[in-house]
């Protein structure tokens, strides 16, 4: 395909690069240009073509300048206006010319009208089109014409090359009975006549069904087969010896939920296999996924290896170091803390009890997978809400301890629960455990949503439950176009909190404390030293206060779905019963109204992950996997639940009985985008 550097760099923005990428650029509507309604008898409300001959030709000035033309048929006389038109316009559309007029008719004050109608002048008795006219997704620049006419090209091509040879073992087509590839791509960018529009421009049809399987099977091959090279290194094998659990679930003041029991176990049977762990461990806020955590790295280290965890923020990081220390340390077990802002001296002998194998466990941010980190075995990577690192810091932590010969295994742990559809298509390389009970005795969280002018009622409140021992979060509003500001009104909440509150103790973490200040701050908050947290969104993550039981959470109305449920989380985690307050500003976007909407109605993680997805869309949600992995353009997660689990089984029998035609079908649908498989 040979074409204008400028309309190459008009494609590319279109995301289309080869032969390829255009005949995937699939019609977003269509035009049907097939046959004509006389002006009396064409419907109102959809676009619908017309003949006539101009009788009638203006330009008005009133109330706005405009060109305004009559065009009449045997049936009747329809006003053509434009609002925008070139001094060339006047001179075309003159009386007596004959035109095609496709547009959408409404009744004006005139009578029937098309506003900016597509309009070309005709000879008398012109043939029609005989399949519909594909509109496709275009950028400035670059015509539908222009477009429609290179796709019609590769197209051409492509049915005398090898370009749309069926990748499908027959079986599977039969199986499943799916439309040829080649036919649905024509029948996508001309359809004949005869085929409903309607089924077409729902991605209902048939030959939908084709293309958006071939779709989904290609994203499932290619992560699967990325989970079977991975799952092709080898692993140190962490038998299932089972002392130090032992030990340690004795000294705990609770017994596990079943489904806590269930996860660790097949968490202990990968790790005693002799090649790399690749598990996600979900489970809803509170449901208790570090002692699951601290289980698995006890296997590790019970081997003789070391174990990493890795959090995404400080304060996150140093209440796990804490927790497990205070698990670990009657086990004798060495756990040591790695952070950014350690002092050198600190730093320097953590790198050495890594380096030595003397740290048994290592727990810290970032700061674990940089260059001075030299482990002496680790054995197994743990990485918690692993939905704020990106795929490569993943990655990187895990090759960081590699040995010569083995890759360690790594548990992933996210408390933003993943829709079963999306960690189906999205996560497909991944292993997938999920935490589905909370622990026992937990009181509801009552959500409340009031708004931001009825303050005093919240004040009289936190007085009265403070009053009775109980403790309080006050979370400030999230002010995402500047830090400065937001520390500002961190600042201003907490000395206007601690004024209103003369007889009580009042504190304020926010993301710009030292990790000490931070840490003492959240240890005299635990401790009940301080009876009100004024915090930033920096407790979003993990913090864990049982004894907390009402929060506030300022400008709720700002704040994403999944960030709300996380916040809220960080009550209810004691047998109190919990309140969470939503303060909101008036007015309130539709979206905004939406999102309040659904964190007031349901407290469960995945049905409010299930509704956010719907919301937003799997791009914004998946958040920085994105980056990594193949993207849906056509399947619909929401739809397509019946192809995505077919796609899910015939990428499986492909990889093990057609390994050939498995990479042409990746090739041809991922070409180059396929790095992060590499990997
Ligand atoms: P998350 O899954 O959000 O990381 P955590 O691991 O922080 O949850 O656990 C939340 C709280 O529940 C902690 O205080 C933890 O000690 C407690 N917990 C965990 N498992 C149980 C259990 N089986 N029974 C009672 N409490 C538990
Ligand atoms: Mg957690």
């Amino acid at each position: 395909m040979i074409v204008s550097a400028n309309v190459q760099e008009k494609l590319s923005r279109l995301g289309i690069h080869n032969e390829l990428d255009l005949i995937l650029h699939l019609p977003i509507r269509y035009e049907d240009e097939t046959h004509l309604f006389p002006i009396s008898d064409a419907p109102s409300g959809q676009v619908v073509q017309i003949e006539g001959v101009i009788i009638h030709n203006e330009v008005v000035i009133r109330p706005r300048r405009q060109l305004v033309c009559q065009i009449e048929d045997s049936s009747g006389i329809l006003v053509m206006r434009f609002l925008n038109f070139y001094g060339s316009q006047i001179k075309t559309y003159a009386v007596g010319k004959r035109v095609r007029l496709l547009g959408e008719i409404r009744t004006g004050f005139f009578g029937a009208e098309m506003v900016h109608p597509k309009c070309r002048i005709v000879r008398e008795s012109e043939s029609l089109a005989e399949s519909m006219t594909p509109v496709y997704p275009t950028t400035a620049g670059l015509t539908q014409k222009i477009l429609g006419k290179l796709i019609g090209q590769v197209l051409q091509d492509a049915q005398k090359t090898q370009a749309l040879t069926e990748t499908l073992p027959e079986k599977i087509v039969q199986k499943y009975r799916l439309a040829g590839l080649k036919e649905s791509l024509m029948c996508l960018h001309n359809p004949p006549p005869d085929v409903s529009v309607e089924a077409l421009q729902a991605r209902t049809h048939p030959v939908w069904r084709r293309v958006k399987f071939d779709e989904l099977l290609a994203q499932q091959l290619s992560m699967r087969l990325h989970y079977r090279q991975r799952r092709s290194h080898a692993a140190p094998v962490l038998a299932q010896k089972g002392k130090l659990a032992k030990l340690l679930l004795k000294q705990l003041a609770f017994e596990l939920t079943t489904a806590q029991i269930k996860v660790s176990a097949e968490i202990s049977r990968d790790l005693a296999a002799a090649h790399p762990m690749q598990r996600l461990l979900q489970g809803d806020v509170g449901s208790g996924k570090t002692i699951v955590a601290a289980l698995a790295a006890l296997q590790s280290i019970e081997n003789g290896f070391q174990a990493a965890l890795m959090a995404p923020t400080e304060i996150l990081a140093e209440q796990h170091f804490q927790k497990l220390s205070a698990w670990f340390d009657p086990l004798g077990i060495r756990v040591v803390w790695l952070s950014g802002s350690q002092k050198k001296k600190q730093k320097q002998a953590a790198l050495d009890a890594i380096a030595l194998g003397t740290a048994q466990l290592v727990v810290g941010t970032h700061a674990l997978f940089q260059d001075q980190v030299v482990f002496h075995q680790l054995g197994l990577a743990i990485v918690d809400e692993q939905h704020r690192f990106g795929v490569h810091q993943r990655l990187a932590l895990r090759m960081k301890g590699a040995l010569s010969n083995t890759v360690p295994h790594q548990l992933m742990m996210s408390a933003t629960p993943i829709p079963r559809t999306l960690s189906m298509s999205y996560f497909a390389d991944l292993d997938v455990s999920i935490i589905d009970e909370l622990p026992p005795g937990r009181a509801p969280i009552v959500t409340k949503l009031i708004a931001g002018n009825r303050r005093d009622e919240i004040i009289a409140r936190i007085q009265h439950a403070c009053q009775q021992g109980k403790q309080v979060y006050w979370v400030c509003p999230l002010i995402e176009e500047s830090e400065t500001l937001q520390l500002q009104t961190a600042m201003e909440t907490y000395e206007s909190l601690s004024k209103e509150f003369p007889d009580l103790s009042v504190g304020l973490v926010h993301g710009r404390l030292s990790t000490q200040e931070k840490t003492g701050v959240m240890a005299s908050f635990k401790q009940g030293e301080i009876q009100l947290l004024v915090a930033t969104t920096v407790i979003e993550v993990g913090v864990d206060v049982p004894n907390a039981s009402l929060m506030v959470i300022e400008n709720a109305e700002r704040m994403g779905l999944s960030q709300l449920h996380q916040l809220r989380g960080r009550v209810g985690r004691g047998s109190e019963a919990s309140i969470c307050i939503l303060l909101f500003q008036q007015p309130l976007s539709e979206i905004a109204r939406k999102r309040l909407k659904i964190i007031f109605e349901h407290t469960d993680g995945f049905e409010i992950a299930r509704q956010d997805l719907q919301l937003r869309g799997p791009g914004e949600f998946l958040g920085a996997r994105q980056s990594g992995v193949p993207m849906l353009r056509f399947a619909d997660l929401e739809q397509d639940g019946e192809l995505l689990l077919a796609a899910q089984a015939t990428a499986d029998e492909m990889l093990n009985n057609y390994a050939e035609l498995a990479q042409r079908h990746i090739a041809r649908w991922l070409g180059d985008k396929t790095e992060y498989l590499r990997v």
